[in-house]
């Protein structure tokens, strides 16, 4: 083969090493499943691309019916890929249709008319529609800046595709035949520019891939496995973001007698106890309440409004809730859970409000628990707001 063709290689060597790189990723983090489709993606593309290289070895029309195809599965699948990951689903029906007609006017240019610069253009064109679809349907749900850079990479890469072999068809089209195509201005700026596109998509992709991962770590290390609110570092991740200024409120609340529930029952039924009261606690809080399960059978909720009144009408709905739940666990007996509320003034110390909040549990449990207290000093502040229990 010319000695040219060996800087040919570089292009699906760039793939190939894209397609790994994805799929060790994939392997590492298999919820992302759109992974494994731009792993998929980049390979057919390495593989269209070692075929336009072997393209002088290889008979017409095995080249036309083979290498074409192979390029539009992989913007096919690309667009694909895509679709998954900011989606979760894919629009089948379009992406094969846009191939199967780009593959069947192929057919045409080439038995019904037989014409390559029109042949390269369609391919082209068609890559422009597979590329372009995603950017533009997607447009919603691309908002990071992450987001952005990579619709308009992936935008521009169909814009180039469509545009640069219109500018080339324009002047070499007369010329182009079936011979001269691999050393074509068409052939060799393709694979120039999607290198280029690839490459500048790829290192996006995994810059967005690892803040995913990253991500994904943070919201594990930070979350109780058994009932899925918050763990304590969760808690103190958020408490030392917050914005100064803002009066919080602040609730302990414990499951009473909660030993005796694990002597009698066992301990996996225990743990069920458990994992109910962190969901009552969970369903009633609002979005920008933290729920944290504080260890054991203890829970937290910082309340994110300085309304007292609704605190405590917060902590007695998830009192009466769990006492009213009939949980088969423990054989439908009634379990509670006792109460304290502090109230967590802007610029104060956090740990401060959390030993209030500590203080009125206590004394919730010393008063006969299944009940919600107040900290004396909240209930004087707030004026009678509150009674304290
Ligand atoms: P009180 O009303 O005073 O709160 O009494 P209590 O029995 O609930 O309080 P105590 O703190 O003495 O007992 C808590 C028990 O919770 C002790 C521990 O064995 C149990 N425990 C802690 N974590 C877990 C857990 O994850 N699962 C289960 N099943 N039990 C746990
Ligand atoms: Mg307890
Ligand atoms: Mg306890």
């Amino acid at each position: 083969m010319q000695e040219q063709s060996y800087f040919q290689l570089i292009s699906p060597m760039i793939f190939l090493v894209f397609s790994c790189g994805f799929a060790v990723l994939w392997h590492f983090a298999r919820e992302v499943r759109a992974l494994k489709v731009f792993a998929f993606s980049y390979l057919l593309g390495a593989i269209g691309l070692l075929g336009d290289f072997i393209r002088p070895l290889l008979s017409p029309d095995v080249a036309i019916f083979v290498i074409n195809p192979v390029y539009a599965a992989t913007a096919a699948t690309f667009s694909a890929a895509m679709f998954v990951f900011y989606r979760g689903r894919v629009p089948v029906r379009a992406l094969v249709g846009v191939s199967v007609c780009m593959l069947a006017l192929l057919t045409w240019f080439r038995f019904g008319h037989d014409m390559i610069a029109a042949r390269t253009l369609l391919m082209n064109a068609g890559g422009f529609v597979l590329f372009a679809y995603p950017a533009i349907a997607l447009r919603r749900e691309m908002r990071r800046k992450v987001d952005r850079v990579l619709q308009a990479l992936v935008f521009l890469n169909g814009l180039q595709l469509l545009v640069r072999t219109l500018v080339v068809i324009w002047f070499e089209g007369g010329t182009l035949t079936q011979a001269n195509y691999p050393q074509s201005a068409a052939a060799l700026t393709f694979q120039l520019s999607v290198s280029f596109a690839a490459l500048a998509i790829a290192v996006n992709l995994f810059v967005m891939f690892g803040m995913e991962i990253v991500a994904g770590l943070t919201e594990t290390s930070e979350t109780d496995p058994m009932t899925g609110v918050l763990n304590r570092r969760g808690l103190e991740s958020r408490v030392t973001g917050f914005a100064a200024g803002q009066d919080r409120m602040v609730i302990m609340a414990d499951i009473d007698r909660f030993k005796s529930i694990n002597d009698r029952y066992g301990h996996e039924a225990g743990d069920r106890v458990i994992t109910n009261f962190a969901r009552i606690l969970d369903c009633s809080a609002r979005e920008d309440d933290l729920v944290v399960r504080w260890g054991g059978e203890e829970f937290m909720v910082v309340f994110a409004a300085a309304d007292p009144a609704l605190a405590r009408l917060y902590a007695e709905s998830a009192r009466c809730a769990l006492e009213a739940l009939n949980q088969d666990c423990v054989d439908g007996a009634t379990v509670t859970a006792s109460f304290g509320i502090a109230c967590w003034p802007a610029g104060a110390p956090f740990p401060e409000a959390v030993h209030m909040a500590d203080k009125a549990l206590y004394r919730a449990k010393r008063n006969g628990r299944n009940r919600v207290t107040v900290h004396e000093q909240n209930t004087r502040i707030m004026k009678g707001k509150i009674a304290a229990a």
